[in-house]
């Protein structure tokens, strides 16, 4: 996917969430931000496992529950209404859809969907450290595939985080989804190498070493380098390793640009890094720099424009 061909990407959804009447009650949770914005980007392909494996609306609710050292997930009134295994079926069956997704937006605190904290009870005091029964199915058979609950989006650093981890990842899969070559996961280093360098400088190294050994298989290297990649994008860029990282790219301009424009790029750069600048001022000067005087190598790189820029996430990290 070249900056140029950013059709819109399949992710998938919590149905709740885009106002589908399908919750225990009847009614919905929809969220704006999913509704209004994403939607824009994202094609949701939406998913409700409680409606999918039988379940009736409304219907008695269901909770998660420990017993015999297992979590269970049953009625909240008769605990012998057991769907733990109806929701990890139904999970488990949607695998060609999900196979084609880049992510997955999921209603928090479901007993199904929610993707951590979902209260566990063990006798009458409940503990927030369960996974929904769907979600965790989900996460099991498709270990990269980016996955965020609505709730955490609300956090800005996250929410940022989650679509620039669908963009790599829709990027990847059109990558591999027809014949590649070790020079194209190189390019495709090469084209993220400042996006991995702003999250964590040490795993960047390691995937370099990756693509650096001899490949013997080109499938297993495939599948190491996008695992250890998405778990790298998961880790938080740091403001210190973002301006590392602007610095680096500087670096590029430091034959053409004058002085007095390298002071200011510094000071910005600077002033981004103590908090007092947003992401997006050090990067749009650097995109004024960067029209004036092209580089092949950082116009290829989508460190400069990760997602849409009408999103505005780089405006609030
Ligand atoms: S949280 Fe999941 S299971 Fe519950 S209503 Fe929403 S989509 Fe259905």
């Amino acid at each position: 996917m070249t900056k140029a061909n950013m059709n819109k990407i399949k992710v998938g959804v919590s149905s709740c969430l885009l106002g589908d009447k399908v919750r225990f009650d009847g009614g919905h949770k929809q969220n704006q931000y999913v509704m209004n914005t994403l939607s824009n980007y994202f094609e949701f392909l939406r998913f409700c496992p409680e409606v999918a494996s039988g379940l009736s609306i409304p219907r008695e609710p269901i909770r998660l529950v420990l017993k015999n050292a297992e979590i269970k997930c049953v009625g909240t009134k008769n605990e012998d209404f057991d769907v733990t295994d109806k929701l990890k079926n139904i999970a488990d069956e949607q695998k060609f859809w999900q196979s084609q997704i880049s992510g997955y937006i999921l209603k928090k605190d479901s007993p199904s969907c929610g993707m951590e904290r979902v209260k566990v009870y063990n006798g009458s005091m409940p503990e927030r450290n369960g996974v929904g029964i769907y979600a965790q199915k989900l996460m099991d058979n498709f270990p990269n595939l980016p996955i965020e609950e609505e709730g955490r989006l609300n956090d800005l650093v996250l929410r940022e985080n989650f679509i620039q981890r669908v963009f790599v990842y829709a990027r990847w899969q059109l990558l591999t989804t027809t014949a590649f070559s070790l020079n194209d996961i190189q390019q495709f280093h090469a084209q993220h190498k400042y996006i991995y360098m702003s999250h964590d400088q040490i795993m960047l190294k390691k995937l370099g070493a990756l693509l650096a050994k001899p490949c013997e298989c080109l499938s297993s290297l495939a599948a190491s380098y996008i695992s250890q990649a998405m778990v790298l994008l998961k880790s938080r860029a740091t403001k210190s390793n973002h301006a590392n990282t602007l610095h680096h790219i500087q670096g590029y301009l430091k034959k053409h640009i004058s002085q007095d424009d390298k002071q200011e790029l510094c000071e910005t750069i600077e002033q981004y890094n103590q908090g007092y600048l947003p992401l997006i001022v050090p990067i749009t000067l650097l995109r004024h720099h960067f029209r004036k005087y092209p580089n092949e190598y950082i116009s290829n790189s989508f460190y400069l424009c990760p997602h849409p820029s009408e999103l505005m996430l780089l405006n609030s990290v």
